[in-house]
């Protein structure tokens, strides 16, 4: 695809499309491999990228005796969505985006503007399903050893990082720079990355797979917290054991003194716990975090009791303790000095372990892009930036990423995040700047565009660019929603 834009210099051309204005030698390709010099003129290397929308999104088939010479295929013009995808950047700002395409959709004209947004202010939010510490909240994360993010607050069942931002890829070195986008490109691909935290773990991320915890597979995420798990299982367990411990880091649970266990009319057992009691049957920090039972620091489940009281517990008297996964599992009867001796697990209890495990959700890694619609987005749409930002606000405006759904932050701006599994491959790339280069598209109704200052002069037809040289048609992902739908109401704003 050729770009409007190139500038002579002896042989070479020079690329405009970001600050870097690469000079480029015939054959050759600019810093950031997307653009090259061919024959002399500049072009977008990657193909641009044409979404489809087939049979299965409610896409239309030519009625049989409508169309003499039907060929049988699925008639695709009403149902093609242009991406931002290898579209190109302008750059500066008040250049219009490099496409702004119309067509007509069940009777109304829409437009969608597209452009590779460059990100200087991103960075992605990574979410591990894991019970495992992987290490301190505000830890630094570090690439290649450089630093590129931090550990940030954990939620239920996963482990959260905030990775990339502007301070790691302009506030540092320029190695620390690089490392965090090239990390944050990789993610935002769908690569592994291997990460290493401060005083935690090492985890290899990829978006849609197992998090790899210094070197082992994550297979599921827990059921529930210790507290949560005994009040799920307790009846379960009743009559079949006499006490269950769930260890958790967080909340380790304790069937006879949690509520769950006196409903059901479970006698006290003596048993004492270490750690800080909370409410009855549920305590706080049993024991150091950690990647074993529990995302505790225990090998040896017994280390988190002390002695039974020997005034409530009797000899026989039998126990159970678990983790949130049923990955780790113990099962001891006390003998007639009270002290717990490890049995063979009964067939009875192994099916609630093998129910807990059964609960369990498969582990994944989960990368969302974070970004912001600033300057340079803006302003290509519309020479009245704000009016965009009200557009979106106002629900008028639909924003896609590579024809992904995005979730818009409220507040100031158009912040946004978006699952990287729902866009299509390689969406990601990078100028060295360095920042991320991601796909964005604005569609709305062309009258809405033209009443907020939109670029009505360089709105083109979508016929004349579905034919050109360069263009990628690829299915659109069913899991999405279509986004060429009409937008929604709109909302009054105040
Ligand atoms: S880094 Fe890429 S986009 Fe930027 S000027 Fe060089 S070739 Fe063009």
């Amino acid at each position: 695809m050729l770009t409007d834009t190139t500038t002579a210099a002896d042989d070479k051309i020079r690329c405009d499309a970001c600050p870097v204005m690469c000079y480029i030698k015939p054959g050759a390709a600019g810093a950031c491999d997307r653009y090259a010099n061919h024959n002399g003129e500049l072009v977008r290397v990657d193909p641009h990228v044409v979404l489809e929308r087939t049979v299965s999104h409610g896409g239309r088939l030519v009625p049989f005796q409508a169309v003499g010479d039907w060929d049988g295929k699925i008639v695709h013009e009403p149902s093609i969505f242009v991406t931002a995808i290898g579209a190109g950047t302008t750059y500066p700002d008040y250049k219009p985006a490099p496409f702004i395409v119309s067509s007509e959709i069940d009777g109304v004209d829409m437009v969608t503007v597209v452009t590779e947004g460059i990100f200087s202010y991103c960075g992605v939010k990574v979410k591990i399903d894991t019970d495992r510490y992987l290490g301190p909240e505000t830890a630094t994360v570090r690439a290649q050893g450089e630093a590129i993010g931090h550990v940030t607050t954990s939620e239920y069942g996963s482990q959260m990082l905030s990775l990339g931002g502007v301070h790691h890829l302009t506030g540092g070195s320029k190695k620390e720079g690089r490392v965090t986008c090239d990390a944050l490109m990789d993610l935002s691909n769908c690569k592994p990355v291997e990460l290493t935290i401060d005083g935690g773990a090492t985890v290899v991320v990829q978006a849609g797979y197992p998090p790899i915890v210094n070197g082992v597979a994550e297979e599921r995420m827990r059921v529930g917290c210790g507290s949560a798990t005994i009040g799920m299982f307790a009846k379960q367990w009743h009559g079949k054991v006499d006490e269950v411990v769930v260890v958790d880091d967080h909340i380790t649970g304790v069937l006879s003194e949690h509520q769950a266990g006196k409903l059901l009319g479970v006698p006290e057992t003596g048993i004492k716990m270490k750690g800080r009691r909370s409410t009855p049957g549920r305590y706080f920090r049993v024991a150091e975090p950690g990647t074993a039972w529990g995302g505790t620091n225990i090998e040896d489940p017994l280390s988190i009791l002390q002695a039974f009281n020997p005034r409530i517990a009797w000899p026989k008297l039998r126990l159970l303790m678990v983790s949130t996964t049923g990955e780790h599992y113990a099962y001891f009867e006390l003998d007639e000095a009270l002290q717990p001796i490890e049995k063979d697990l009964p067939a009875t209890l192994g099916e609630s372990v093998a129910r807990i495990k059964e609960n369990c959700e498969p582990a994944l890694s989960t990368v969302l892009f974070m970004g912001g619609a600033g300057g340079s987005l803006r302003a290509g749409v519309t020479e009245n930036p704000v009016r965009l930002t009200h557009s979106v606000r106002d629900a008028l405006t639909r924003v896609t990423c590579g024809g992904a759904p995005v979730y818009v932050w409220p507040g100031g701006g158009i912040t946004f995040m978006v699952d990287v599994t729902r866009m299509p491959e390689n969406a990601f790339g990078y100028v060295p700047t360095p920042a991320l280069v991601a796909p964005i598209e604005f569609t709305l109704k062309v009258k809405d565009y033209a009443d907020l200052g939109g670029y009505m002069d360089h709105v083109r037809p979508l016929d004349s660019i579905l034919h050109g040289e360069g263009r990628r048609h690829i299915s659109a992902s069913p899991e999405n929603p279509w986004p060429m739908a009409q937008p929604k109401s709109p909302r009054s704003r105040s």
